[in-house]
Protein backbone atom coordinates (compact mmCIF):
# COMPACT_ATOMS: atom_id res chain seq x y z
CA UNK A 1 0.00 0.00 0.00
CA UNK A 2 1.09 3.31 -0.71
CA UNK A 3 1.50 5.54 2.08
CA UNK A 4 1.37 9.44 0.51
CA UNK A 5 -0.73 10.78 -2.43
CA UNK A 6 -1.14 13.77 -3.59
CA UNK A 7 -4.73 12.84 -4.31
CA UNK A 8 -7.48 9.78 -2.60
CA UNK A 9 -10.21 9.18 -4.52
CA UNK A 10 -12.86 6.76 -2.63
CA UNK A 11 -15.35 4.61 -4.64
CA UNK A 12 -14.39 2.85 -7.61
CA UNK A 13 -17.63 3.72 -9.76
CA UNK A 14 -18.02 5.38 -13.03
CA UNK A 15 -17.57 9.04 -10.57
CA UNK A 16 -14.18 8.07 -8.82
CA UNK A 17 -12.91 6.20 -12.06
CA UNK A 18 -13.77 9.25 -14.51
CA UNK A 19 -12.54 11.93 -12.41
CA UNK A 20 -9.15 9.79 -11.58
CA UNK A 21 -8.38 10.12 -15.16
CA UNK A 22 -9.58 13.50 -15.66
CA UNK A 23 -7.11 14.81 -12.76
CA UNK A 24 -4.16 12.65 -13.90
CA UNK A 25 -4.96 13.97 -17.87
CA UNK A 26 -4.50 17.56 -16.18
CA UNK A 27 -0.94 16.43 -14.90
CA UNK A 28 -1.99 15.48 -11.25
CA UNK A 29 0.26 12.54 -10.06
CA UNK A 30 0.37 10.16 -7.35
CA UNK A 31 -3.59 9.58 -7.43
CA UNK A 32 -4.79 6.58 -5.37
CA UNK A 33 -8.22 5.41 -5.91
CA UNK A 34 -9.38 3.01 -2.75
CA UNK A 35 -12.80 0.81 -3.44
CA UNK A 36 -13.78 -1.35 -0.93
CA UNK A 37 -14.80 -4.05 -3.26
CA UNK A 38 -14.11 -4.34 -7.10
CA UNK A 39 -14.30 -1.47 -9.57
CA UNK A 40 -17.88 -1.23 -10.72
CA UNK A 41 -19.62 -3.20 -7.60
CA UNK A 42 -21.58 -0.55 -6.70
CA UNK A 43 -24.65 1.91 -8.34
CA UNK A 44 -22.87 1.31 -11.49
CA UNK A 45 -22.63 -1.75 -12.17
CA UNK A 46 -26.49 -2.11 -11.16
CA UNK A 47 -27.71 0.33 -13.30
CA UNK A 48 -29.95 0.85 -15.74
CA UNK A 49 -26.91 2.88 -17.64
CA UNK A 50 -29.62 4.95 -19.78
CA UNK A 51 -28.01 8.44 -20.93
CA UNK A 52 -31.20 10.74 -21.60
CA UNK A 53 -30.81 14.86 -22.41
CA UNK A 54 -33.93 15.40 -21.19
CA UNK A 55 -33.91 17.18 -18.20
CA UNK A 56 -36.21 19.75 -16.89
CA UNK A 57 -33.01 21.67 -15.34
CA UNK A 58 -30.28 23.62 -17.52
CA UNK A 59 -27.78 22.17 -15.23
CA UNK A 60 -28.85 18.40 -15.97
CA UNK A 61 -29.48 19.00 -19.40
CA UNK A 62 -26.01 20.63 -20.01
CA UNK A 63 -24.01 18.18 -18.28
CA UNK A 64 -26.31 14.96 -19.79
CA UNK A 65 -25.63 16.76 -23.47
CA UNK A 66 -21.91 17.83 -22.97
CA UNK A 67 -21.72 14.36 -21.98
CA UNK A 68 -22.91 12.54 -24.76
CA UNK A 69 -20.54 13.90 -26.87
CA UNK A 70 -17.92 12.67 -24.73
CA UNK A 71 -20.00 9.02 -24.74
CA UNK A 72 -19.65 9.33 -28.66
CA UNK A 73 -15.67 10.06 -28.80
CA UNK A 74 -15.23 7.69 -25.81
CA UNK A 75 -13.88 4.71 -27.50
CA UNK A 76 -11.22 6.89 -28.82
CA UNK A 77 -10.93 9.21 -26.53
CA UNK A 78 -9.75 6.67 -24.00
CA UNK A 79 -7.89 4.28 -26.47
CA UNK A 80 -9.79 1.34 -25.38
CA UNK A 81 -9.20 -1.71 -26.67
CA UNK A 82 -13.15 -2.88 -26.06
CA UNK A 83 -16.47 -1.11 -26.84
CA UNK A 84 -18.72 0.89 -24.19
CA UNK A 85 -21.15 -0.29 -26.79
CA UNK A 86 -22.81 3.21 -26.89
CA UNK A 87 -25.77 3.09 -28.79
CA UNK A 88 -27.95 5.59 -29.69
CA UNK A 89 -31.40 4.99 -29.69
CA UNK A 90 -32.65 7.65 -28.58
CA UNK A 91 -35.34 8.00 -25.46
CA UNK A 92 -39.12 8.21 -25.90
CA UNK A 93 -40.20 9.84 -22.23
CA UNK A 94 -44.18 9.49 -22.10
CA UNK A 95 -46.70 11.51 -20.77
CA UNK A 96 -50.16 9.44 -19.48
CA UNK A 97 -51.00 12.54 -16.96
CA UNK A 98 -51.84 16.57 -18.25
CA UNK A 99 -49.42 17.47 -15.39
CA UNK A 100 -46.26 15.33 -16.95
CA UNK A 101 -47.31 16.69 -20.39
CA UNK A 102 -47.28 20.13 -18.61
CA UNK A 103 -44.00 19.36 -17.20
CA UNK A 104 -42.25 17.85 -20.15
CA UNK A 105 -43.52 20.91 -22.77
CA UNK A 106 -41.62 23.14 -20.40
CA UNK A 107 -38.94 20.24 -20.46
CA UNK A 108 -38.47 20.69 -24.44
CA UNK A 109 -38.34 24.44 -24.36
CA UNK A 110 -35.59 24.40 -22.43
CA UNK A 111 -33.62 21.42 -23.87
CA UNK A 112 -34.42 22.65 -26.94
CA UNK A 113 -32.77 26.35 -26.13
CA UNK A 114 -29.87 24.48 -25.14
CA UNK A 115 -29.70 22.45 -28.78
CA UNK A 116 -30.59 19.36 -27.69
CA UNK A 117 -32.51 17.55 -30.57
CA UNK A 118 -35.91 16.79 -29.01
CA UNK A 119 -39.18 17.19 -29.95
CA UNK A 120 -42.78 16.90 -28.68
CA UNK A 121 -44.81 13.78 -30.57
CA UNK A 122 -48.08 12.84 -30.29
CA UNK A 123 -49.48 9.48 -29.28
CA UNK A 124 -49.83 8.00 -33.14
CA UNK A 125 -46.03 9.43 -33.68
CA UNK A 126 -45.19 7.73 -30.38
CA UNK A 127 -46.84 4.61 -31.80
CA UNK A 128 -44.52 4.50 -35.01
CA UNK A 129 -41.35 5.05 -32.67
CA UNK A 130 -41.88 1.76 -30.54
CA UNK A 131 -44.83 0.44 -32.46
CA UNK A 132 -45.73 -2.23 -29.63
CA UNK A 133 -46.70 0.84 -27.01
CA UNK A 134 -49.57 1.22 -26.15
CA UNK A 135 -51.01 4.70 -26.68
CA UNK A 136 -54.41 4.34 -24.39
CA UNK A 137 -54.64 7.72 -22.25
CA UNK A 138 -51.36 8.37 -23.48
CA UNK A 139 -51.14 12.60 -23.82
CA UNK A 140 -48.15 12.99 -25.86
CA UNK A 141 -44.26 12.15 -25.78
CA UNK A 142 -41.12 13.50 -26.01
CA UNK A 143 -38.15 11.91 -28.28
CA UNK A 144 -34.59 12.34 -28.33
CA UNK A 145 -32.39 10.16 -31.14
CA UNK A 146 -29.77 11.15 -29.73
CA UNK A 147 -29.81 9.80 -26.13
CA UNK A 148 -28.99 5.96 -25.53
CA UNK A 149 -27.17 3.52 -23.64
CA UNK A 150 -23.92 2.24 -22.95
CA UNK A 151 -22.34 -0.72 -21.18
CA UNK A 152 -21.44 0.66 -18.15
CA UNK A 153 -18.59 -2.33 -17.04
CA UNK A 154 -16.89 -1.31 -20.29
CA UNK A 155 -17.75 2.49 -19.71
CA UNK A 156 -15.41 1.73 -16.38
CA UNK A 157 -13.07 -0.47 -17.46
CA UNK A 158 -12.14 2.32 -20.11
CA UNK A 159 -11.75 5.09 -17.68
CA UNK A 160 -9.90 2.57 -15.26
CA UNK A 161 -7.04 1.48 -18.14
CA UNK A 162 -6.66 5.28 -19.29
CA UNK A 163 -6.07 6.37 -15.85
CA UNK A 164 -3.79 4.03 -15.07
CA UNK A 165 -1.91 4.67 -17.96
CA UNK A 166 -1.46 7.99 -16.61
CA UNK A 167 -0.25 6.93 -13.58
CA UNK A 168 -3.23 5.95 -11.13
CA UNK A 169 -3.41 3.57 -8.73
CA UNK A 170 -6.21 1.51 -7.62
CA UNK A 171 -6.52 -0.21 -4.41
CA UNK A 172 -9.08 -2.73 -4.45
CA UNK A 173 -10.77 -4.88 -1.59
CA UNK A 174 -9.51 -2.03 0.50
CA UNK A 175 -12.36 -0.08 2.71
CA UNK A 176 -12.12 3.10 3.91
CA UNK A 177 -12.88 3.48 7.82
CA UNK A 178 -11.71 6.99 8.94
CA UNK A 179 -10.59 10.36 7.40
CA UNK A 180 -7.91 12.32 9.43
CA UNK A 181 -8.35 15.64 10.11
CA UNK A 182 -6.73 18.69 11.57
CA UNK A 183 -7.03 22.47 12.03
CA UNK A 184 -10.03 22.21 9.75
CA UNK A 185 -8.03 20.18 6.93
CA UNK A 186 -8.21 16.99 6.00
CA UNK A 187 -4.62 15.32 6.17
CA UNK A 188 -4.68 11.11 5.47
CA UNK A 189 -7.22 8.58 4.83
CA UNK A 190 -7.49 5.35 7.28
CA UNK A 191 -8.06 1.87 5.01
CA UNK A 192 -8.26 -1.54 6.26
CA UNK A 193 -4.86 -1.53 4.62
CA UNK A 194 -3.16 1.01 6.71
CA UNK A 195 -3.19 4.74 6.48
CA UNK A 196 -2.64 7.06 3.39
CA UNK A 197 -1.35 10.39 3.86
CA UNK A 198 -2.84 13.18 1.44
CA UNK A 199 -4.12 16.55 1.64
CA UNK A 200 -6.85 15.48 -0.81
CA UNK A 201 -10.09 13.45 -0.28
CA UNK A 202 -12.77 12.94 -2.77
CA UNK A 203 -15.61 11.16 -1.46
CA UNK A 204 -17.17 9.54 -4.89
CA UNK A 205 -18.85 6.69 -2.89
CA UNK A 206 -22.55 7.24 -3.42
CA UNK A 207 -24.83 5.93 -1.01
CA UNK A 208 -21.95 5.83 1.12
CA UNK A 209 -21.30 9.33 1.14
CA UNK A 210 -23.42 10.06 3.75
CA UNK A 211 -21.02 7.70 6.07
CA UNK A 212 -17.92 9.23 4.62
CA UNK A 213 -18.58 12.49 5.27
CA UNK A 214 -19.74 11.41 9.29
CA UNK A 215 -15.78 10.12 9.75
CA UNK A 216 -15.33 14.17 9.81
CA UNK A 217 -17.86 14.73 11.49
CA UNK A 218 -20.22 16.31 9.02
CA UNK A 219 -23.57 15.74 8.45
CA UNK A 220 -23.98 15.60 4.52
CA UNK A 221 -27.88 16.23 3.34
CA UNK A 222 -27.78 12.71 1.31
CA UNK A 223 -29.72 9.88 1.50
CA UNK A 224 -29.50 6.17 0.25
CA UNK A 225 -32.44 4.61 -1.63
CA UNK A 226 -32.81 1.04 -2.77
CA UNK A 227 -34.16 0.78 -6.82
CA UNK A 228 -34.39 -2.52 -8.14
CA UNK A 229 -34.51 -3.56 -11.89
CA UNK A 230 -34.30 -6.97 -13.92
CA UNK A 231 -33.01 -8.27 -16.83
CA UNK A 232 -35.02 -10.86 -19.41
CA UNK A 233 -33.75 -13.30 -21.51
CA UNK A 234 -33.04 -11.72 -25.06
CA UNK A 235 -35.55 -11.83 -27.78
CA UNK A 236 -35.36 -10.84 -31.08
CA UNK A 237 -34.56 -6.76 -31.45
CA UNK A 238 -37.79 -4.78 -31.78
CA UNK A 239 -37.21 -1.60 -29.40
CA UNK A 240 -34.47 1.48 -30.38
CA UNK A 241 -35.36 3.43 -27.95
CA UNK A 242 -35.18 3.85 -23.96
CA UNK A 243 -39.02 3.96 -23.12
CA UNK A 244 -39.98 5.49 -20.07
CA UNK A 245 -42.94 6.46 -18.45
CA UNK A 246 -43.16 8.71 -15.16
CA UNK A 247 -46.73 8.35 -14.32
CA UNK A 248 -45.62 4.38 -14.03
CA UNK A 249 -42.44 5.03 -12.76
CA UNK A 250 -40.35 2.88 -14.94
CA UNK A 251 -37.76 2.59 -18.11
CA UNK A 252 -37.17 -0.06 -20.13
CA UNK A 253 -34.64 -0.84 -22.57
CA UNK A 254 -33.48 -3.53 -25.33
CA UNK A 255 -29.84 -3.98 -24.98
CA UNK A 256 -27.85 -4.97 -28.03
CA UNK A 257 -27.92 -8.96 -27.52
CA UNK A 258 -31.54 -8.86 -27.12
CA UNK A 259 -32.57 -8.64 -23.59
CA UNK A 260 -34.70 -5.67 -22.10
CA UNK A 261 -33.15 -4.24 -18.96
CA UNK A 262 -35.79 -1.96 -16.70
CA UNK A 263 -36.77 -0.37 -13.50
CA UNK A 264 -39.42 1.03 -11.68
CA UNK A 265 -39.11 2.89 -8.65
CA UNK A 266 -40.96 2.13 -5.17
CA UNK A 267 -42.52 5.66 -3.98
CA UNK A 268 -42.88 3.62 -0.26
CA UNK A 269 -39.15 2.40 -0.46
CA UNK A 270 -37.47 3.11 3.22
CA UNK A 271 -34.42 5.49 3.03
CA UNK A 272 -31.44 3.07 4.07
CA UNK A 273 -28.52 0.38 2.69
CA UNK A 274 -30.71 -2.27 1.90
CA UNK A 275 -29.73 -4.18 -2.07
CA UNK A 276 -31.65 -7.24 -1.37
CA UNK A 277 -34.04 -8.33 -3.96
CA UNK A 278 -37.90 -8.45 -3.22
CA UNK A 279 -40.45 -10.39 -4.91
CA UNK A 280 -43.07 -7.13 -4.18
CA UNK A 281 -40.02 -5.40 -6.92
CA UNK A 282 -41.30 -8.13 -9.87
CA UNK A 283 -44.75 -7.92 -9.15
CA UNK A 284 -44.88 -3.97 -9.64
CA UNK A 285 -42.58 -3.93 -12.21
CA UNK A 286 -44.59 -6.47 -14.03
CA UNK A 287 -47.89 -4.52 -13.78
CA UNK A 288 -46.23 -1.60 -14.50
CA UNK A 289 -44.77 -2.44 -17.75
CA UNK A 290 -47.36 -4.59 -19.27
CA UNK A 291 -49.45 -1.55 -18.88
CA UNK A 292 -47.08 0.42 -20.83
CA UNK A 293 -45.69 -2.19 -23.21
CA UNK A 294 -48.08 -4.66 -23.54
CA UNK A 295 -46.12 -7.52 -25.50
CA UNK A 296 -43.23 -8.28 -23.04
CA UNK A 297 -45.67 -10.03 -20.60
CA UNK A 298 -44.70 -13.17 -21.69
CA UNK A 299 -40.74 -12.70 -21.76
CA UNK A 300 -39.04 -14.16 -18.99
CA UNK A 301 -36.93 -12.42 -16.14
CA UNK A 302 -33.63 -14.08 -16.06
CA UNK A 303 -32.23 -11.82 -13.12
CA UNK A 304 -32.97 -9.32 -10.79
CA UNK A 305 -30.76 -7.11 -8.56
CA UNK A 306 -31.05 -3.98 -5.91
CA UNK A 307 -28.79 -1.48 -5.65
CA UNK A 308 -28.52 2.31 -4.17
CA UNK A 309 -29.41 5.77 -5.75
CA UNK A 310 -27.59 8.61 -3.29
CA UNK A 311 -30.57 10.87 -3.32
CA UNK A 312 -30.03 14.94 -3.07
CA UNK A 313 -32.98 16.90 -1.38
CA UNK A 314 -33.18 18.43 -5.17
CA UNK A 315 -32.39 15.21 -7.23
CA UNK A 316 -29.36 17.39 -8.11
CA UNK A 317 -25.66 16.51 -7.38
CA UNK A 318 -24.02 17.99 -4.60
CA UNK A 319 -19.99 18.77 -5.62
CA UNK A 320 -18.33 20.63 -3.09
CA UNK A 321 -15.72 20.69 -0.30
CA UNK A 322 -17.01 19.95 2.88
CA UNK A 323 -16.90 22.71 5.23
CA UNK A 324 -14.51 22.11 8.40
CA UNK A 325 -13.17 19.77 5.93
CA UNK A 326 -10.78 21.51 3.81
CA UNK A 327 -9.68 19.43 1.08
CA UNK A 328 -12.43 16.82 1.02
CA UNK A 329 -14.71 16.91 -1.63
CA UNK A 330 -17.95 15.21 -1.63
CA UNK A 331 -19.26 14.23 -5.61
CA UNK A 332 -22.45 12.49 -4.76
CA UNK A 333 -26.02 12.74 -4.67
CA UNK A 334 -26.46 11.70 -8.43
CA UNK A 335 -30.32 10.41 -7.48
CA UNK A 336 -30.68 7.99 -10.23
CA UNK A 337 -28.83 9.60 -12.84
CA UNK A 338 -25.47 9.73 -12.21
CA UNK A 339 -23.97 7.36 -14.87
CA UNK A 340 -24.87 9.79 -18.11
CA UNK A 341 -23.83 13.04 -16.55
CA UNK A 342 -20.68 11.49 -15.14
CA UNK A 343 -18.06 12.16 -17.65
CA UNK A 344 -18.49 16.16 -18.09
CA UNK A 345 -18.87 16.01 -14.42
CA UNK A 346 -15.49 14.42 -14.38
CA UNK A 347 -13.95 17.55 -16.15
CA UNK A 348 -15.88 20.49 -14.24
CA UNK A 349 -14.35 19.23 -10.91
CA UNK A 350 -11.08 18.22 -12.24
CA UNK A 351 -10.84 21.83 -13.46
CA UNK A 352 -11.77 23.21 -10.38
CA UNK A 353 -9.32 21.22 -8.15
CA UNK A 354 -6.49 21.68 -10.53
CA UNK A 355 -7.18 25.24 -10.93
CA UNK A 356 -8.65 25.66 -14.47
CA UNK A 357 -11.30 27.26 -16.01
CA UNK A 358 -14.54 25.58 -15.12
CA UNK A 359 -16.81 25.46 -18.29
CA UNK A 360 -20.02 25.83 -15.95
CA UNK A 361 -20.25 27.31 -12.92
CA UNK A 362 -19.67 24.62 -9.96
CA UNK A 363 -20.66 26.68 -7.38
CA UNK A 364 -24.16 25.83 -8.24
CA UNK A 365 -23.92 22.47 -7.51
CA UNK A 366 -23.04 23.82 -3.73
CA UNK A 367 -23.97 22.67 -0.35
CA UNK A 368 -24.84 25.98 0.38
CA UNK A 369 -27.33 25.74 -2.08
CA UNK A 370 -29.62 23.93 0.77
CA UNK A 371 -28.44 26.22 3.65
CA UNK A 372 -29.99 29.53 1.23
CA UNK A 373 -33.21 27.17 0.41
CA UNK A 374 -32.08 27.72 -3.21
CA UNK A 375 -33.06 24.49 -4.31
CA UNK A 376 -32.37 23.21 -7.94
CA UNK A 377 -35.53 20.71 -8.15
CA UNK A 378 -34.95 18.54 -11.01
CA UNK A 379 -38.54 17.26 -11.96
CA UNK A 380 -37.66 14.54 -14.50
CA UNK A 381 -36.86 11.87 -11.96
CA UNK A 382 -38.98 8.75 -11.42
C1 LIG B 1 -31.21 0.29 -10.30
C2 LIG B 1 -30.47 1.53 -10.72
C3 LIG B 1 -30.69 2.04 -12.01
C4 LIG B 1 -30.00 3.19 -12.42
N1 LIG B 1 -30.17 3.63 -13.71
C5 LIG B 1 -29.43 4.68 -14.15
C6 LIG B 1 -29.51 5.08 -15.52
O1 LIG B 1 -30.23 4.49 -16.33
N2 LIG B 1 -28.75 6.14 -15.91
C7 LIG B 1 -27.95 6.83 -15.04
O2 LIG B 1 -27.31 7.80 -15.44
N3 LIG B 1 -27.86 6.45 -13.74
C8 LIG B 1 -28.57 5.41 -13.29
N4 LIG B 1 -28.47 5.03 -11.98
C9 LIG B 1 -27.65 5.83 -11.06
C10 LIG B 1 -26.18 5.53 -11.27
O3 LIG B 1 -25.97 4.15 -11.15
C11 LIG B 1 -25.34 6.26 -10.21
O4 LIG B 1 -25.73 7.61 -10.12
C12 LIG B 1 -23.88 6.22 -10.56
O5 LIG B 1 -23.49 4.92 -10.95
C13 LIG B 1 -23.06 6.69 -9.37
O6 LIG B 1 -21.71 6.41 -9.63
P1 LIG B 1 -20.69 6.52 -8.45
O7 LIG B 1 -19.35 6.22 -9.02
O8 LIG B 1 -20.89 7.82 -7.74
O9 LIG B 1 -21.16 5.41 -7.41
P2 LIG B 1 -20.89 3.83 -7.31
O10 LIG B 1 -20.87 3.17 -8.61
O11 LIG B 1 -21.85 3.34 -6.27
O12 LIG B 1 -19.42 3.76 -6.73
C14 LIG B 1 -19.14 4.07 -5.38
C15 LIG B 1 -18.17 3.03 -4.87
O13 LIG B 1 -17.76 3.41 -3.56
C16 LIG B 1 -17.44 2.21 -2.88
N5 LIG B 1 -17.38 2.47 -1.44
C17 LIG B 1 -18.40 2.75 -0.60
N6 LIG B 1 -17.95 2.91 0.65
C18 LIG B 1 -16.61 2.73 0.62
C19 LIG B 1 -15.58 2.76 1.60
N7 LIG B 1 -15.84 3.01 2.89
N8 LIG B 1 -14.31 2.52 1.21
C20 LIG B 1 -14.01 2.28 -0.10
N9 LIG B 1 -14.95 2.22 -1.07
C21 LIG B 1 -16.23 2.45 -0.71
C22 LIG B 1 -18.54 1.25 -3.28
O14 LIG B 1 -18.16 -0.10 -3.11
C23 LIG B 1 -18.77 1.64 -4.75
O15 LIG B 1 -18.13 0.76 -5.65
C24 LIG B 1 -29.12 3.87 -11.52
C25 LIG B 1 -28.91 3.36 -10.24
C26 LIG B 1 -29.57 2.20 -9.85
C27 LIG B 1 -29.31 1.65 -8.47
Amino acid sequence: MQKAAQAVIIGGGIIGCALAYELARRGMKEILVVEKNYLCSGATGRCGAGIRQQWGTELNATLSRDSVKRFEQMNEELAYDQDIEFKQGGYLMCAYTESVWTQFEKNVELQQRLGIPVQKVTPEEAKEIVPHLNIEGLIGATFCGTDGHANPFHVVDAYYKAAKRLGVVFETYTEVTGIKAAKGRVNAVQTTKGDIVTPLVINATSGAAGLICNMVGFDLPLYAQRHQALVTEPVEHMQDPMVMSLSHRLYCQQVPHGSFVMGVGDPNEPIGQNINSSWEFLEDMARQVTTVLPILKNLRVVRQWGGLYDMSPDANPILDQVPDAQGMWVLAGFSGHGFMVAPQTAVLVAQKITGGECFMPIEKFGLDRFRRGELLIEPAVC
